[in-house]
């Protein structure tokens, strides 16, 4: 199947699904920039990546389509400065370092970077995600920053063959996600689901999927 087929398949799966309320994001990590210009010419505008070495020489070959980056993998914190410099949201802050440290290195110049805390939902050892306990004082830090734009949460539930306890980790972010609203209205964004969970996630009050294999097929 071709990228166009897949896009086409999968809007189509998601408007019957989820009508406009959901945002696709193609996650392009192991892809080629001539597949995600492909994509792009179809109408895709947002992007993912989890390496910031592979990412930055992409986005730069593809900045005259002005597409939008969404960081999307593990952040140490010497590298804050140049997620902040390259991308449009970071979906996997989870300490109050990353927040500091994104909040630096955005430049005033730039638009305000637009952040999704990471919730680890099932407790999963040595994975990265906040503690749900951890989020209030993380989401008043990210707020509180003049350069930064707290949008919501995001979640990578542990990748169990049941869908079912797939479903318990989404409804207990989508759960967290109601709570920290109360505290910050503007929050919007509620990223979790993949290629091989998107309507369990959809179901569960996803309005963002993150979407790799089902679109490029298998990463090489
Ligand atoms: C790789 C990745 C995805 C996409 O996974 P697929 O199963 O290929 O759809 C989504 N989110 C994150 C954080 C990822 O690292």
């Amino acid at each position: 199947m071709s990228i166009a087929e897949r896009y086409q398949r999968l809007r189509s799966r998601l408007s019957e699904l989820g009508g406009a309320g959901v945002r696709l994001l193609a996650v392009s990590k192991k892809q080629p920039v001539e597949a995600i210009a492909a994509l792009a010419d179809l109408g895709q505008r947002a992007f993912g990546e989890n390496y910031l070495q592979e990412a930055v020489p992409k986005i730069q070959a593809l900045q005259a389509r002005k597409l939008e980056w969404h960081f999307i993998g593990r952040l140490q914190s010497n590298k804050c400065s140049e997620v902040a410099e390259h991308f449009d949201w970071c979906q996997s802050v989870d300490r109050l370092r990353l927040v500091e440290g994104l909040g630096r290195g955005r430049s005033r110049q730039q638009r305000p970077l637009q952040i999704l805390l990471q919730v680890n939902v099932d407790g999963e050892v040595g994975k990265g995600g906040a503690r749900p306990e951890e989020l209030g004082a993380l989401a008043d830090a990210t707020a509180a920053h003049p350069s930064l734009v707290l949008r919501g949460l995001m979640a990578i539930p542990a990748p169990d063959p049941d869908l079912g306890r797939r479903s318990t980790a989404f409804a207990a972010l989508a759960e967290s996600f109601r709570q920290l609203r109360s505290a910050h209205p503007q929050m919007d964004t509620l990223s979790m689901g993949m290629s091989e969970d998107y309507p369990e996630a959809i179901a569960a009050g996803s309005n963002m999927i993150r979407i790799g294999t089902a679109l490029f097929g298998a990463r090489v």
